[in-house]
């Protein structure tokens, strides 16, 4: 039996029946508004030959509709309290499959060999929860995943800082290091009302296509998000202070690399570029191995 899973009355009926309270910490407001899960699924499925993988399933409204457009849907789902509710919501479709635990303790890598050996390429695609929302797209990111693009919904506000331009007011650490690793845009927004419960902020959906080839490498990666996290850790301090505080270096040091950069000495991080923070940490660099 097919459930709408957008149906108010239909979520509470399954939900009563399961004993299933809903838990705040682990970030549980679940999607109503029908138009949001079907629309998320366009963006995230190009072909009935794709495997998707989602974090948080819920009760499965999004799963349902990544089922009926993609070949394969992999759910990882922390709360044991879903799986019986999963098993029936989902019992029509024989092409998903839901892994009990924490997405962020996962092997992904092994995960992702394991279930989508026969699929073209593979996507993410979640409404996440929000204690969780940086760490999650970061570990998919920076464990260099073979996926293709992310299409997740996050809280309004990290929307418009993960989508923001590198070198503009609103961009901030991880701005650049999800950047680095992907295009970034924000696709649309999501009102408060579309949950259940419904949450105290507004979401966006947002998505990140990888790139196969970094815009701009620096020398050293582990270095230059080092720096970048430095420099963006008081935002009101210049990048110099904060570099130099960050990763215990004379300002003198700071001062020559951000010279040598072509750099103002007194530049806040926020104004830098991918470009220009790259030139920065390999003449950092440069300097600390002379
Ligand atoms: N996809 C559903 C929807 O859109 O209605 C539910 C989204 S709800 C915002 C987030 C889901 O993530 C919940 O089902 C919650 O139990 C699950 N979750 C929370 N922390 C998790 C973790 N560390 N690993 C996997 N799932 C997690």
């Amino acid at each position: 039996m097919r459930y709408n899973l957008s149906d108010l009355k239909t979520v509470r009926a399954i939900l009563e029946k399961h004993g299933f309270s809903f838990s705040k910490s682990l970030g549980q407001n679940f999607l109503i508004n029908p138009n949001v899960c079907p629309a998320m699924a366009e963006e995230a499925v190009a072909s009935g030959e794709d495997g998707v993988l989602e974090v948080g399933p819920g009760i499965g409204v999004l799963t349902a509709e990544l089922c009926a457009r993609a070949k394969k849907v992999v759910a990882v789902e922390l709360d044991r309290r879903l799986l019986p509710v999963l098993s029936e919501t989902l019992g029509d479709f024989d092409n998903v499959e839901i892994v009990s635990g924490d997405v962020l303790k996962l092997d992904l890598h092994a995960l992702l060999r394991e279930k989508f050996a026969d699929c073209r390429k593979v996507t993410v695609c979640a409404n996440l929860p929000y204690y969780i929302t940086s760490p999650v797209i970061m570990k998919l990111l920076e464990e260099k995943l073979p996926v293709e693009s992310i299409v997740v919904m996050v809280q309004k506000e990290a929307a418009d800082r993960l989508c923001a331009e590198v070198g503009s007011r609103e961009a901030g650490a991880v701005t650049v290091a999800v950047q680095y690793y992907a295009a970034a845009r924000a696709l649309f927004k999501v009102g408060r009302g579309s949950f259940v419960p419904s949450p105290k902020v507004d979401s966006a959906v947002i998505r990140l296509d990888i790139r196969k080839n970094a815009a701009f490498a620096p020398a050293d990666e582990t270095f230059f998000f080092r720096m970048v996290r430095a420099a963006f850790a008081q935002r009101r301090k210049t990048a110099l202070n904060g570099i130099s505080a960050g990763l215990a270096l004379p300002k003198e040091t700071v001062a020559a690399a951000l010279q040598s950069a072509g750099l103002p000495a007194d530049v806040r991080a926020e104004k830098l570029t991918m470009e220009q923070l790259c030139r920065l940490s390999d003449m950092l660099l440069e300097s600390d191995e002379e």
